[in-house]
């Protein structure tokens, strides 16, 4: 059973409660962690809905206390979690002249700081259980994206922790794989597109235009390769960045 209790944080929306939802479907026990109970709430919703096991754990994730009271709250309620996908995150787009102290910091925590904290509290139940299962929502912005330095930076920064995690890790049963996902459609694109003054419909047409298969992805199109990566029949791929964009990326 402990191989099958699994922690998404960001799940309240987008590609986070599409995560958990597919997880949910698969038989895993999800802990939706979100920045409030509430914000998970219609995620755990949808999992039981579908007769699936969930709770919502508020925590943020930039907060080690709190990041360490939501992965004992987890372990308490639905025992020790061994699968872990860090997806909590934000955008804080600017030029870098235009890019504040706080722009930076904020992305930065959660992305970062964020997968740290979450995962230093999880690994002590994936080794204790010699299994476990990470996956870190990486972008396909790690590569390089204008107005984006602070969130390219998160991205590409994600890769190395996943990488290290996996060295780290593996000897103890526990893989660590990213997943770079390119446009998806959630409240995230819908910002950018407000953002920058251009209808949601046109700017997801724009991108389409530029996908070799020739859509804009959705969130369950993430949530299908991160099924795969916590599966259990996924042991031997470690230390891996799947981009999940339509055509490939360098
Ligand atoms: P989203 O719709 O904005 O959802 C992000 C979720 O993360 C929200 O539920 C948000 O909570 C939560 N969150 C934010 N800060 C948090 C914190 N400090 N602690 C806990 N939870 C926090 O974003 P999305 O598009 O689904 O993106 C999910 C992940 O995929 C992100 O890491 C993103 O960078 C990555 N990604 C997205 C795309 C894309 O095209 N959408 C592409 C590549 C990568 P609140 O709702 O309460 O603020």
């Amino acid at each position: 059973m402990a191989r099958r209790i699994a922690v998404v944080t960001g799940g309240g929306r987008g590609i986070g409660a599409a995560v958990a939802v597919r997880l949910g479907r698969d038989g895993f026990a999800v802990a939706v962690v979100d920045l409030t109970v509430d914000a998970g709430a219609a995620t755990v919703a949808a999992i039981e809905a579908a007769g699936g096991t969930a709770i919502s754990v508020g925590a943020d994730v930039r907060d080690a206390e709190q990041v360490e009271a939501a992965v004992a709250e987890v372990a308490e309620r639905l025992g020790p979690p061994t699968v872990l996908v860090n997806n909590a995150g934000i955008l804080r787009d600017n030029l870098l002249f235009k890019m504040t102290d706080d722009d930076w910091d904020s992305v930065i925590g959660v992305h970062l700081r964020g997968a740290f904290l979450m995962t230093r509290a999880v690994q002590r139940y994936q080794t204790e259980q010699r299994y476990g299962r990470i996956v870190n929502l990486s972008s396909t912005s790690a590569l390089g994206n204008r107005g984006q330095s602070n969130y390219a930076t998160a991205k590409a920064g994600l890769q190395g922790f996943t990488k290290t995690l996996a060295i780290e890790l593996g000897k103890f049963g526990v893989t660590a794989n990213a997943i770079a996902p390119g446009f998806i459609e959630t409240e995230m694109t819908a910002a950018t597109a407000e953002r920058v003054g251009i209808p949601f419909e046109d700017f997801k047409a724009g991108a389409a235009a530029a996908i070799p298969v020739g859509r804009i992805g959705q969130p369950e199109d993430v949530a299908a390769v991160a099924a795969f990566l916590v599966s259990e029949e996924a042991g031997f791929v470690s230390g891996q960045v799947i981009y999940v964009a339509g055509g490939p990326r360098d």
